[in-house]
């Protein structure tokens, strides 16, 4: 697999595309692993990793989808 962006080689692929990335152009953004209820279930959760490969490029929907087979 080779970069999106360039030739290189890649070193990894973007969490929230698939994207193929060389070091020079992987980035790095907060992505949410999972969303849980909270042990008195009255709030939703995330759990979140603050630092998941991204080609900086795609960019989250600026408007939350709704997910109502989670409520
Ligand atoms: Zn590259
Ligand atoms: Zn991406």
């Amino acid at each position: 697999m080779t970069c999106f962006f360039c030739t290189r080689p890649a070193r990894g692929t973007c969490r929230f595309c698939g994207r193929g990335l060389c070091e020079d152009h992987a980035g790095f953004a907060p992505f949410v692993l999972a969303v849980y209820r909270s042990h008195d279930r009255e709030r939703a959760e995330a759990l979140v990793t603050e630092d998941a490969l991204s080609c900086g490029t795609c960019k989250p929907r600026p408007q939350p989808v709704p997910m109502p087979e989670l409520d």
